[in-house]
């Protein structure tokens, strides 16, 4: 479903990606970790093409992503992507958020994509939400309408970047539900987070990144209880320090 081949990325002289090869079949679902600054955002938003690259080819679907004549704007918004920050209109209700892509460039007509909007806020537990301002909702809640923004647009895969970073601790939970229930929906998913209890339950395989490389690939398992690097093993350690 997304296909790395050979990709490198610089950032000015700063080898950002290197030689990533990787990638993610349909249904699968991918956690990429590593520490900071490894270039995990950098790679997952290579996919829907909000970074360029300079070697190498991403192939999302049959779609080479990175084509000259590739409508950039369309291709995007059939990409899920969900943030840290949820990037929510302030002045559109959830509901309007959710209409808005859907409307946009499915033309699809107003009273069809309420009723998808509302269907698919019942499927994240914001079923009563419709008509509430992001400003009226708590962050996970906010953060479980972008998801369900990115659905509209029925994408082949979800690409979440930190979805629960910007979160208080008490709601990562009810964000990681939603993430959880696509995932047994058989969505391919590519996720970059620092959730390990998630990576255990749900990743068919953890993608291990340093310095612009993914270093290491494995089963959760494999990779909890026997990482191959010393660098897998060395953020492992602190990540259950803290
Ligand atoms: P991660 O998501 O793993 O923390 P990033 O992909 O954000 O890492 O960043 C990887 C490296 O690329 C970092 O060293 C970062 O400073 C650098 N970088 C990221 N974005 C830019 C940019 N727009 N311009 C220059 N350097 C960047
Ligand atoms: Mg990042």
């Amino acid at each position: 479903m997304i296909r790395f081949e050979a990709v490198d990325k610089w950032y000015g002289d700063y080898h950002a990606l290197q030689s990533i090869t990787a990638e993610v079949a349909q249904g699968e679902v991918v956690v990429v970790c590593g520490p900071s600054g490894s270039g995990k955002s950098t790679l997952i938003r290579t996919v829907n093409r909000l970074e360029e690259i300079q070697k190498g080819r991403i192939l999302f679907g049959e779609q080479d992503v990175h084509a000259r004549a590739l409508d950039i704007n369309a291709f995007r918004s059939r990409v899920g992507f969900v943030f840290q920050s949820f990037n929510l209109f302030p002045h559109l209700s959830a509901a309007q958020n959710i209409m808005l892509a859907p409307m946009n460039v499915l033309k699809l007509g107003r009273a069809r994509a309420r009723e998808k909007a509302e269907q698919l806020l019942a499927r994240v537990g914001l079923a009563s939400k419709a008509d509430a301002y992001p400003g009226q909702l708590s962050g996970g809640q906010q953060q479980r309408v972008a998801i369900a923004r990115a659905l509209a647009m029925d994408p082949p895969a979800m690409l979440f970047d930190e979805p629960t970073s910007a979160l208080d601790p008490e709601m990562v939970g009810e964000v990681l539900q939603v993430m959880k229930s696509l995932a047994r929906e058989g969505m391919t998913m590519m996720c970059v987070t620092h959730e390990m209890g998630f990576a255990r339950e749900v990743a068919d395989r953890v993608w291990f990144m340093d310095q612009g490389r993914i270093v290491e690939t494995g089963a959760p398992g494999d990779f909890f209880e026997r990482a191959q690097s010393e660098r897998a093993r060395r953020f492992l350690s602190e990540l259950r320090a803290h």
